[in-house]
């Protein structure tokens, strides 16, 4: 049964879920509320955007937790008792914060307007990107983007599987810093679908990877004017724009960490996870997580699991230890290493690349 949430915790969720509605409806729809000329007077707060206010908001909290995360240097996955830190979990975490720092905060909001010698405090006024969460399509419209989702990404998922998801991705910055925050945690353990039903729902990312690359494909047919209607554009962008940025990615993927875990854009959504799913399950990737024998099924290894997916079954079988080791054949794990570091029992570790043929040892029990 799950925990009761503290009076504290409901306040915010009472001030939490409507913020979170009223953000990005002003956020990614600002036309909603005054005329287009009007916006940067009305939200553009000491001269800055909302996408820079936004951002600055997000990098702190991602920073905040992943900075305390490292400083305190106690696992944070194992709560019942004080263990250090990994060095696994310590290079994750400090990757977390130079990534969301450097690359999603300063190179992108601080240097321009600094490079540019233009006052800081007076941003021009330019329309919020809404293509970022099926940013797949980018492999249809710039040799850039079609180098690193076509050769860099796939390269990548063979090689560290989805690491990509818990290391780097502005995204997942956010889930897995929230995710180790005293309420994110009881969130993750919680609240996170784990059922055979909540799986069975993990083929709609399939569903948003095809759409992702059909908009592609139609951008790049419209770029080269061989057949397309600007009718159809429209219908993709109006569709994409609602239903995929706003409803799915924003307010389901943000708005939704109390109701259903960190990780729910990142299992059911995100088109590029689906795409390194299928590269790195074709390509029968070397990254791995492997049980020994050690194991007592106790099952905390998957209560903490972010992306939902029953970590123990690959480690005990019939009250007993089997050593099952899986990757991206059969899950979508993001080798965040949770559920290494939750096992009181050291009964997983990450397995060496390379280093033996990639086996379902659960067939064996079928
Ligand atoms: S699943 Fe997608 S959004 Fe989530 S961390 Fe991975 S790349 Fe980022
Ligand atoms: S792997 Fe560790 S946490 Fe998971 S069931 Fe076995 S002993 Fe428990
Ligand atoms: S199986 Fe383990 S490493 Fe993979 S996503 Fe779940 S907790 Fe993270």
């Amino acid at each position: 049964m799950r925990p009761k949430r503290s009076d504290k915790e409901k306040i915010f969720l009472w001030i939490f879920f409507p913020s979170v509605i009223i953000l990005y409806l002003v956020y990614k729809f600002p036309t909603l509320f005054v005329p287009a000329s009007q916006i940067s007077e009305i939200f553009y707060f000491f001269g800055k955007s909302p996408s820079f206010w936004y951002a600055t908001i997000y990098t702190a909290i991602v920073c905040y937790f992943s900075l305390k995360i490292i400083v305190l240097g106690t696992n944070p996955y194992r709560t019942s008792v004080k263990k250090p830190i990994s060095t696994y979990q310590r290079a994750k975490f400090s990757s977390i914060f130079l990534s969301q720092l450097i690359v999603f905060y300063l190179i992108p909001f601080i240097i321009p307007a600094l490079q540019e010698g233009r006052e800081f405090f007076n941003d021009p006024y330019y329309a919020v990107n809404k293509d970022a969460y099926v940013y797949v399509y980018n492999g249809f419209t710039s040799i850039g983007g079609l180098i690193y989702i076509f050769f860099i990404v796939p390269i990548l998922a063979w090689l560290v599987g989805k690491r990509y998801c818990s290391w780097f991705c502005a995204c997942g910055n956010l889930s897995e810093s929230v995710g180790v925050s005293k309420w994110g945690q009881q969130w993750v353990k919680n609240y996170t679908p784990r059922s055979k039903i909540a799986l069975k729902f993990e083929w709609l990312q399939f569903v948003i990877l095809i759409f992702a690359l059909l908009y592609g494909l139609v951008l790049f047919l419209d770029a080269w004017q061989i057949f397309t209607s600007t009718t159809l554009i429209t219908a993709m962008y109006n569709f994409q724009v609602f239903a995929i940025d706003f409803m799915f990615g924003a307010i389901i993927g943000i708005g939704a960490y109390p109701l259903l875990g960190t990780r729910i854009w990142c299992r059911y959504g995100c088109p590029l996870a689906q795409l390194m799913k299928l590269f790195g399950k074709f390509s029968l990737s070397q990254a791995k997580i492997k049980a020994n024998s050690k194991c007592r099924g106790i099952g905390e290894c998957s209560r903490v699991c972010p992306m939902g997916i029953d970590v123990k079954s690959f480690a005990y079988f019939n009250k007993k230890p089997i050593e099952g080791i899986y990757g991206l054949s059969q899950t979508p794990c993001i080798s965040c290493g949770s559920c290494i570091s939750a096992c009181p029992t050291q009964a997983l570790e990450f397995k060496t690349i390379f280093s033996k043929k990639d086996i379902d040892i659960r067939d064996n029990f079928k």
